[in-house]
């Protein structure tokens, strides 16, 4: 499976394509809200290359400047992508001429001799994506059940500081068991905790997935995704942080997703990825009935 988005890449707005690759997926799979694994094949014998190699010949063009490389887990696990296949798909962008891979991780996979060994003499920029979710350990074990700490995080990016990797952090917009506005707090504090240490800032806001504690929770009226005043309230507050933010929002306007009301959803979803390339807070300069609503939520404890 293949799709496309515009992202930045090295200064420029250029044209990425993400491939999903169908590995045996995570192998700590308890986060609280998530259940990608789910999707994942039981079978390890997969010759994964070759699908990596059928899915980028079917969705390439010359414009495309940047790969972003999706296991449901960590590419950088051996026992979801082993080290040779691994190799292979590296050098094969960099001999494609692509500038830019973005790979997914936990930290502990985050491995300085493992790194070097698939990287090998390749030039092309390597990018590590891993999912913090947030800065605050409380949050970490006790909301989302993450299974490493902040400093396990910290470790992790200095591995990829001395190997000159980007460092890329994904943030999670309104955990379980967070109201509104802690949500709020916790995403911009997380925000400015890593921003002289992480290059690009990539916001999620959470979306309810089946078979997880937060459906679970969520269909006793105990948590609902967060609002899109919330998420532009967190862009704007972080846009002059050094690192690229960006946002792309999943289901965003569903009932599952992060939302306004029907008048301004499209346009609300319109702005954050606009933003996203740009930076520029006004593009999230925007007004609707539905803020005094929002507003009476973050009164609440
Ligand atoms: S969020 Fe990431 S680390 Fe957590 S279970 Fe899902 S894939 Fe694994
Ligand atoms: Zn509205």
């Amino acid at each position: 499976m293949f799709f496309y988005n515009r992202e930045n890449v090295q200064g420029k707005e250029a044209k990425a394509l993400s491939i999903i690759l169908p590995t045996v997926g995570c192998r700590w799979r308890r986060c609280n809200m998530c259940s990608y694994f789910e999707d994942s094949p039981n079978d390890s014998s997969i010759n994964i290359f070759n699908i990596f190699i059928e899915e980028f010949n079917k969705a390439y063009d010359e414009e495309i400047k940047k790969i972003k490389l999706f296991t449901s887990g960590s590419f950088l696990d051996p026992k979801e992508v082993n080290s040779d296949c691994a190799k292979k798909i590296i050098s094969f962008l960099s001999e494609k001429g692509i500038y830019e891979v973005t790979l997914e991780s936990r930290p502990e996979y985050v491995q300085e001799d493992y790194l070097k060994e698939i990287i090998g003499n390749n030039e092309l920029q390597i990018e590590v994506a891993i999912g913090l979710e947030s800065s605050n350990n409380r949050i970490l074990k006790h909301s989302i059940n993450k299974g490493f700490t902040f400093e396990d995080f910290l470790s992790s990016s200095e591995v990829l500081r001395k190997l000159n990797i980007k460092n890329k952090a994904y943030l999670m917009i309104k955990p379980p068991f967070l109201t509104e506005k802690e949500a709020i707090h916790d995403a911009i504090e997380s925000a400015k905790a890593i921003e002289s240490i992480v290059d690009v800032i990539s916001f999620n806001p959470m979306t309810v997935h089946k078979n997880t504690l937060v459906e679970y929770l969520w269909n006793k009226g105990e948590y609902s995704p967060p609002w899109a005043w919330s998420i532009l309230e967190i862009l704007k507050e972080t846009s002059k942080l050094r690192p690229d933010i960006i946002c792309h929002p999943v289901a965003f306007g569903r009932s599952r997703g992060p939302k306004n009301c029907k008048t301004c959803n499209r346009e609300i979803e319109k702005r954050i990825l606009e933003f996203s390339l740009r930076n520029d807070p006004k593009i999230l300069e925007y007004e609707c009935e539905c803020k005094k609503e929002w507003e009476e939520e973050l009164l609440k404890f």
